[in-house]
């Protein structure tokens, strides 16, 4: 269906950059647009109308008129604000890596519904103060499920065999999941996975995010399955989010045990 010269969207802002004087070009995600790149003119002016609407991590009804680069933004509504998730640099910075994962996974104008799902309810949580962590884990794997490469957790890659608790495991992101312990797999990519680590990544495929966030983990075990899953969404998008740097710079510490496992 052709868009009309004049729409109005529910939309997330996905990234921004600065444009001349004083305006803004936003990357935006839309449930039926899919991705798009809009210009909000005059916005940087103190006198701006739309001013402090276009912000990130928010969810904004925007009017949109057709230009020939980029579609203008008319007019910005915020329907969700959710501010409580600027509130930690943790949560904010997680926020802007999930944003930075829908931005890459996506092509300009194709419908992107259950991506923009997946964007906003992440949102939702870290609003409601789910452990970032958790938030980014659970939106990783579904990203994958959307991206047709969900990991395999359940049967060796290789072989196909159901994984057996007793045996030892690998995690080799370009095979797409887990190899058992009697395929030898290719020579690089070889990081070992824990049990405990095979159990969370299961369960980051098949429990609700209510349970998901009373789970009781050690934080080694949830650094392990962040490494795994990183490295998964990194060969599923052929490059490192940029956002990460940030991330790892706001958030604690590690603690040791878990650096030496890197
Ligand atoms: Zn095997």
């Amino acid at each position: 269906m052709p868009i009309p010269r004049r729409y109005t969207t529910e939309a997330i802002v996905l990234s921004r950059f600065d444009l001349g004087e004083a305006d803004r070009v936003l990357t935006l995600i839309t449930p039926d647009i899919g991705k798009l790149k809009a210009i909000a003119k005059g916005v940087r002016r103190p006198t701006s109308r739309l001013g402090g609407s276009m912000e990130p991590f928010a969810e904004l009804t925007v009017a949109l008129h057709r230009g020939r680069t980029f579609d203008v933004v008319t007019e910005v509504r915020v329907g969700h604000a959710w501010l409580r998730l600027r509130d930690s640099l943790e949560s904010a910075a997680t926020a802007w890596y999930l944003a930075e994962l829908a931005d890459r996974s996506l092509e300009e104008r194709h419908a992107a519904e259950p991506l923009y799902a997946l964007l906003r309810r992440a949102y939702e949580l870290l609003d409601a103060g789910m452990a970032p962590g958790r938030v980014a884990r659970w939106y990783e794997m579904h990203l994958a499920d959307e991206l047709g490469v969900r990991p395999e957790v359940d049967r060796c890659v290789e072989c196909d065999r159901v994984l057996e608790a007793d045996e030892s495991f690998r995690w080799v992101p370009p095979l797409g999941g887990v190899l058992c312990s009697r395929c030898p797999g290719p020579p690089a990519g070889r990081t070992r996975l824990s049990l405990e680590g095979l159990k969370l990544l299961k369960a980051y495929q098949r429990l609700d995010v209510e349970a998901l966030a009373a789970l009781r983990l050690s934080s080694a075990v949830e650094r392990e399955v962040e490494t795994a899953m990183r490295e998964f969404v990194r060969h599923a998008l052929e490059r490192e989010a940029r956002s990460l740097a940030f991330l790892d710079e706001v958030r604690a510490p590690l603690p040791t045990n878990a650096l030496a496992a890197r």
